[in-house]
């Protein structure tokens, strides 16, 4: 059977302060705003895209930041850490980082071999990792204020906690060109392509409590097909599992389905193209507020109303 999936596209997660969001992602951790748009099923929210230099598909951490919304909680049913990719030499740089911006974190430890994971929250509280590796070859990220040897090169896995693993580890392996690739203890780690960016672990959490929507958790994961025709692929073989995926929906930058896993996390299947150079020239990326064509005459009323945003790193240097 053809492969269909090649890995993780983009995770999408809500936040409660559009400024606070951009400060962290851009400021603190030096990733790049690529694209500065909507919500495209609410128009009235933001939807920030961050990612390396270009928002290469397995480097796209997006929000839908919603001033003032109260926290959710995380728990079983719910992708609870996104994790980046860094090399091993970067430990002290980063470690000096956080403790200088005032973020918390817990000690490094030890997950798969040669992997140094350090856990770690945005402002919301959203579940964050740096995974200090030096089996990523992608190259280093030369657009910020972080020196190039230190930067993000993408994810490197996320974290998914289910009340048992096996319906989705089917669904995974069976429909979406996963393997398992290591397990250790109640952990299962699955992959399309067997690289930093693509892991996708599945802690099985039976004890935990359920999560809870809510600002600081995540909405969904998607993961990357090649094009239009892989997708209708893929969402046959989402409608042969009956997981009931939508139509293709156009969502610009990809085009994209979406369907909920049995255990209760949403997910998405976006193509890998056409890419956020789309609207805007690369050098520029992320500047501009972009609206899709349906939402062009509420252009007026959307920039008075959206929160007002800088982009600032002098502070973050
Ligand atoms: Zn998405």
């Amino acid at each position: 059977m053809d492969q269909l999936i090649t890995g993780i596209h983009h995770v999408t997660a809500i936040a409660s302060s559009a400024q606070d969001n951009i400060d962290f992602y851009v400021g603190v951790l030096g990733l790049r705003l690529v694209k500065k748009t909507v919500n495209f099923d609410g128009p009235d929210v933001y939807h920030f895209y961050y990612g390396d230099e270009a928002g290469n598909p397995g480097s796209i951490l997006t929000f839908f930041p919603y001033q003032g919304l109260t926290n959710g909680r995380q728990g079983k049913g719910m992708l609870n850490t996104t994790a980046f990719s860094v090399p091993s030499s970067s430990l002290n740089f980063w470690l000096d980082r956080l403790k200088k911006f005032g973020i918390n974190y817990k000690e490094p430890d030890e997950r798969f071999e040669g992997e140094a994971v350090v856990y770690f929250e945005d402002k919301d509280g959203l579940g964050l990792e740096l995974v200090f590796n030096d089996k990523d070859t992608r190259p280093c990220f030369t657009h910020g204020h972080i020196p190039a040897e230190h930067s993000i090169k993408g994810f490197y896995s996320v974290e998914i906690w289910e009340e048992g693993y096996e319906r989705t580890a089917g669904l995974l392996t069976e429909q979406l060109d996963h393997k398992l690739i290591a397990e250790k203890g109640n952990r299962f780690r699955f992959a399309a392509t067997n690289t930093p960016g693509n892991y996708v672990d599945i802690l099985c959490s039976p004890d935990s409590m359920k999560g809870l929507a809510g600002s600081g958790t995540v909405h969904h994961i998607a993961f990357a097909t090649p094009d239009k025709k892989s997708q209708a692929e893929v969402r046959i073989r989402i409608l042969k599992r009956m997981l009931n995926p939508t139509p293709i929906l156009d969502r610009n930058y990809f085009t994209s389905i979406y369907f909920r896993e049995p255990g209760g996390v949403l997910f998405e299947v976006a193509t890998s193209g056409p890419g956020f150079a789309i609207d805007e020239p690369y050098e520029h990326l992320g500047e501009a507020l972009k609206l899709p064509a349906q939402f062009e005459q509420d252009r007026e009323r959307l920039e008075k109303t959206l929160p007002r945003i800088t982009v600032n790193t002098e502070k973050y240097k």
